[in-house]
């Protein structure tokens, strides 16, 4: 098993601190297929608000179909169908006349790729998705929330005297937490990552994992990872998606992750958190 290290717990508890913040996602009896191919089946898990919820699992079980369906991309590909629901603190996030980008702002996404704008300018990426939601501010307010986000990004230090140059310009871990930075600016109440440090080098990984550690102060986190001892490290609790034979994916088990690493109750979850798949 991989060293597990409790993960800090949320900022805020029955014994006092600060109020939770984020929203709980709650994803009840989720099915997906593309075209006839049916590749989830009946998916249900809670997230808690301010937690960080880890899916973990082989290739082509469908976290990433999950996640993608959590702030409603998957509905954008052509021949993809749905059933079930998202709540996102108790309101339907595909109610009939809710509106796609209001999904998309309270929910942010960071994919595998980094993906700045790599010709602009590293200020104007951290706000980039201010001016595509419409929300406007002064300069004054905007300086203080790109220097803002980038501290929680963990990336201020390294490029506070280069805001201007572009965003292509940083390597590729600084570029990821750019991407973190700027999916933050809008300030989501969900944050969905898919393999956000599969493309990085262990030390990028760290800091992201850090970053991520800070960030489930204030919002809450999905995150796919093929890293077992990235979930042990970054997570409250894990969800393990397996598609056995042909069949779609769904969650074979799901739990703290000290229990999922610890005391796994179906051997196929034990032989995977133990890296024997
Ligand atoms: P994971 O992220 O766990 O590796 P995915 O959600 O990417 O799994 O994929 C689940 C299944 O859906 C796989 O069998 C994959 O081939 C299929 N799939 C994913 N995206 C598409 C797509 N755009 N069109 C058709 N099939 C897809
Ligand atoms: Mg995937």
């Amino acid at each position: 098993l991989p060293p597990y290290a409790p993960a800090p717990g949320p900022s805020s508890g029955p014994d006092g601190g600060s109020a939770v913040q984020g929203a709980s996602l709650d994803a009840r009896r989720i099915s997906a297929w593309f075209g006839d191919r049916k590749v989830l089946d009946r998916v249900s898990l809670a997230m808690p608000a301010g937690r960080v919820t880890a899916l973990i699992g082989p290739s082509g079980c469908g976290k990433s179909t999950f996640l993608r369906i959590l702030n409603r991309m998957h509905e954008l590909v052509p021949g993809a169908a749905l059933a079930g629901e998202v709540l996102l603190d108790g309101e339907d996030v595909y109610a009939p006349g809710r509106r796609l980008t209001e999904a998309r702002r309270q929910i942010g996404m960071v994919f595998q790729k980094p993906n700045p704008f790599p010709a602009m300018s590293i200020y104007d990426n951290v706000t980039a998705g201010l001016r595509l939601t419409g929300l406007r501010m002064s300069a004054s307010d905007r300086d203080a929330l790109v220097e803002e986000c980038l501290t929680k990004a963990g990336l201020w230090r390294e490029v506070r005297d280069r805001l201007r140059q572009p965003g292509g310009a940083l390597s590729g871990g600084q570029q990821q937490r750019l991407c973190i930075a700027r999916s933050v600016a809008i300030r989501p109440k969900v944050l969905l990552m898919d393999e956000p440090c599969s493309a990085l080098d262990p030390t990028s990984t760290r800091r992201i994992e850090e970053t991520i550690r800070e960030l489930a102060h204030e919002v809450t986190i999905v995150i796919v990872t093929h890293n077992m001892q990235q979930a042990a490290r970054v997570s409250d609790q894990c969800a393990f998606f397996l598609a056995e034979q042909g069949t779609p994916g769904l969650i074979v088990e799901h739990g703290s992750t000290e229990r999922m690493f610890h005391s796994p109750t179906d051997t196929r979850t034990a032989d995977y958190v133990g890296g024997r798949f």
